[in-house]
């Protein structure tokens, strides 16, 4: 079975890996989740529009951009649209997302994940480096932070991914979460032994 993840898909299974059973093993939806990410995904258009965008590239060393790029890989079992695809003024390539948030510590290992993810699918796709990403935090005046991609971050990634592949191929059954706050929210509470 070709199996390809979402960052969202992998950013959930970090919250608990048994969102990956529920949802892509049993294939039970997780429908309040589902609502919320489709009324991000509007709000983020819209403030889009608002950013300077050509100024933020130039900080960056922006020689060339796509945007809104699906992108796939069946050997790393990734997929996932890239607000930009840049290449940069050293020959390497990076992804650029925009988040609709304030900047803050709490969020930013979820936001690496993710710009990790989609460095790997541009390098996979292109064949060329991408050892950084970026990402622009809308509500805090276009922050824009700069992601290193270390070794470690990606044999890290690598070892959740194998961990997904686990799950849905065997059936491996994960262990709890160990946050009892985020068990009182979920959705899969009553089915959760
Ligand atoms: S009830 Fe708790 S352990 Fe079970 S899926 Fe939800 S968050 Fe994870």
């Amino acid at each position: 079975m070709n199996i390809l993840l979402s960052p969202s898909e992998i950013i959930e299974h970090l919250y608990c890996p048994r969102f990956t059973y529920f949802e892509l093993y049993l294939i039970i939806p997780e429908h309040e989740e589902k609502r919320f990410k489709v009324l991000m995904g509007r709000e983020v258009h819209k403030d889009k529009a608002q950013i300077n965008k050509d100024y933020l590239r130039k900080k960056i060393g922006v020689t060339g951009k796509e945007t809104e790029v699906y992108l796939s890989s069946e050997k790393l079992h990734l997929k996932g649209i890239v607000d930009e695809v840049l290449t940069l003024n050293d020959g390497s390539m990076a992804p650029l997302d925009y988040k609709f948030a304030e900047y803050k510590e709490t969020q930013y290992k979820t936001h690496k994940t993710q710009s990790l993810a989609y460095g790997m699918l541009i390098s996979e796709n292109y064949g060329k480096p991408a050892s950084k990403g970026f990402v622009v935090y809308t509500r805090s005046r276009n922050k824009l932070i700069e992601i290193e991609f270390k070794q470690k971050d990606i044999d890290d990634f690598q070892k959740i991914i194998e961990e997904m592949l686990l799950i849905i191929q065997k059936g491996y059954y994960p262990k709890k979460t160990s946050s009892k706050a985020k068990c009182e929210d979920c959705a899969y509470r009553n089915i959760c032994v």
